[in-house]
């Protein structure tokens, strides 16, 4: 029996994810990725003893890891899986301080994190985040007495968000007009389609619970006063499902991932940047046939799965003459999200720290107008916040004894901006460290620094191939959601499917995984196995004989 080839461009999470899809819907996937190790955002960094995650760190929704860990080979297994209660109950579970599931555990080891975040507001106050509605209470009655009623309102609307748009809808695949029409009406019945922040000022008075309930769209790149407030979900997606952290790093879950991979008969090619995407008119209409890489080497296929970022996918990789919809100006009149600097530095222990948690986010003076400095005046503000990642709190082993392994990371403009970063990089990075003493957090820090690396727009850019320096691939406002987004089918090419942040649903670890079982799945139905996947038989009848 031949088997139909799949090549991936990229191994981020949506490749990987999305070739295991694959190689268990019986094609033969090779993914190819420019780097010289897997995981794209998500790669590690490892220098002098100390372990760095290069991005990623706060894993959400567990199950979908367990989903992807118990793929079995040619088995259609893109259906709604039926998780026993035990794996989905994580309220109980976090208290146990256990996630994952069976399957996970063969590959990695996850663990619930609480709290899920400290938030340092810029007077000295702080407040605890995490999935208990009473402790919550407690916080808000202490910070904003004035916002505890707001909060229960807020629960409630965020609850009716996540209950249409993530249990029942999150795997809707909008690839035309009137799958988004179905849902529109929803949409503004749920209060969902205005920008978040203003959902959230309609709940909470204080500048304070406002920025608590907010912030967390940044960390997949949206501006909370642009995204839309469906994304209000995020908030009980974490209450239900927890936060949760691979030990050994967010790296051991790729490693995971990759072997389960291979596992499953999949190949990947390391160190392998491709050129373009083949394609040819058969039968009158432009057909992926297959890659070319940098070396010249072709490598043909059945189907072309593209996790590059969708700018770079369509303005790189593909002839202009083929791309009738994604044509330049179409794909660079697209927002592109806020980029990052990331600083990575590991320094010696003290026991006179203060009390920092695994996962920090330390708010600046300003919020609403350096958000707009960020993404829309695209400017380097003076001031900033940050979210510092101290993962030795739970995982010691990834420094050497007696130290922290660390990483901050500050949302700043992407390359659209034209900062210059080889002037300005070393001195915002000093400013950044000098801010973490100067507040308190980590005393004498710059003495204790032992080593340090930090990355720039200019490394989404020229290293992971991201259009402008993007961090997150296309902003998620509101015209660039759901249909609006990126398809993940093309539209202008045949057989080439795309996956990824950059796609539908969109950015973070969980929207990325999804996307990867959307995308299988418009494969699936375009090779006639859709009838495997509503009736769950397992059979790759699109092999052919
Ligand atoms: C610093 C940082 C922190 C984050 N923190 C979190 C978090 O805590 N929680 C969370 O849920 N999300 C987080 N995110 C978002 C999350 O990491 C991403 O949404 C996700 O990892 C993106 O995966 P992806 O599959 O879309 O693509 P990517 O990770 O971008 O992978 C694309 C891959 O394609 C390869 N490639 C590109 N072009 C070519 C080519 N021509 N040939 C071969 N290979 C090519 C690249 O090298 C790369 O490996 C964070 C992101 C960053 C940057």
């Amino acid at each position: 029996m031949i088997r139909k080839k799949a090549v991936i461009i990229g191994s981020g999470i949506g490749g990987i994810a999305c070739g295991i899809r694959l190689q268990s819907l019986g094609f033969d996937t090779t993914i190819v990725e420019k780097l010289d190790t897997p995981g794209g955002r998500a790669l590690v960094h490892k220098a002098e003893g100390f372990v760095f995650d290069m991005g990623p760190t706060v894993l959400t929704v567990p199950h979908f890891i367990e989903e992807l860990f118990a793929v079995e080979q040619d088995k259609a297994m893109l259906g709604e899986p039926d998780f026993p209660e035990a794996i989905l109950d994580e309220s109980k579970r976090i208290k146990e301080g256990i996630s994952g599931g069976p399957s996970t555990s063969k590959y990695v080891e996850i663990r619930p994190i609480l709290p899920f975040y400290r938030i340092y507001f810029d007077d000295g106050t702080h407040f605890d985040y995490d999935c208990d509605p009473e402790n919550t209470r407690r916080q808000i009655a202490k910070l904003a007495p004035e916002d505890v009623e707001g909060y229960d309102r807020f629960h409630a609307a965020a609850k009716r968000i996540f209950d249409r748009g993530f249990i029942e809808l999150g795997y809707t695949y909008f690839g035309s007009v009137a799958t988004m029409m179905k849902v529109v009406p929803d949409l503004f019945k749920l209060n969902a389609v205005r920008s978040l922040f203003s959902f959230i000022k309609l709940y909470f008075k204080s500048d304070k619970m406002r920025r608590v309930f907010s912030y967390e769209t940044l960390l997949i790149g949206g501006n909370p006063q642009k995204v839309p407030a469906i994304y209000a979900m995020i908030h009980f997606v974490e209450k239900t499902w927890g936060v949760h952290f691979a030990m050994g790093g967010t790296g051991k879950l790729i490693e995971g991932f990759a072997k389960k991979f291979e596992d499953l008969g999949g190949s990947i090619l390391y160190g392998v940047e491709v050129k373009k995407i083949n394609v040819e008119k058969i039968n009158g209409k432009s057909t992926a046939t297959g890659i070319t890489l940098e070396s010249g080497v072709v490598l043909d296929a059945d189907v072309v799965v593209s996790n590059s970022d969708y700018a770079n996918t369509y303005l790189r990789l593909i002839d202009a003459k083929y791309r009738k919809l994604n044509r330049d100006s179409v794909v660079k009149l697209r927002k592109q999200s806020m980029s990052l600097v990331v600083i990575y530095f590991g320094f010696t222990r003290s026991d006179n720290d203060p009390p920092l948690q695994h996962h920090n986010i330390i708010l600046g003076p300003r919020y609403e107008e350096l958000l707009t400095d960020i993404f829309e005046r695209k400017i380097l503000a003076d001031d900033f916040s940050q979210y510092l990642h101290l993962p030795t709190i739970t995982d010691p082993s990834l420094a050497p004894e007696g130290h922290h392994a660390a990483y901050t990371l500050i949302p700043v403009p992407n390359n659209l901006s034209k900062i210059d970063w080889q002037e300005k990089g070393d001195q915002f990075v000093d400013k950044v460290l000098a801010s973490l003493e100067t507040q308190g957090h980590i005393p004498d820090l710059r003495k204790r620094i032992v080593y340090q690396k930090y990355i720039t727009p200019e490394y989404f850019e020229n290293t992971l191939n991201a259009y402008a320096g993007n961090g997150f691939g296309v902003e998620p406002v509101l015209i660039q959601s759901a249909f609006f987004r990126p398809h993940n089918r093309s539209e202008d090419i045949t057989n080439l499917y795309l996956v990824g942040q950059g796609t539908q649903p969109g950015g973070g670890t969980p929207s990325v995984m999804m996307s990867a079982k959307m995308t299988a799945r418009v494969i699936a139905k375009d090779y006639k196995i859709a009838d495997d996947i509503v009736n769950g038989v397992p059979k790759p009848e699109h092999a052919t004989a």
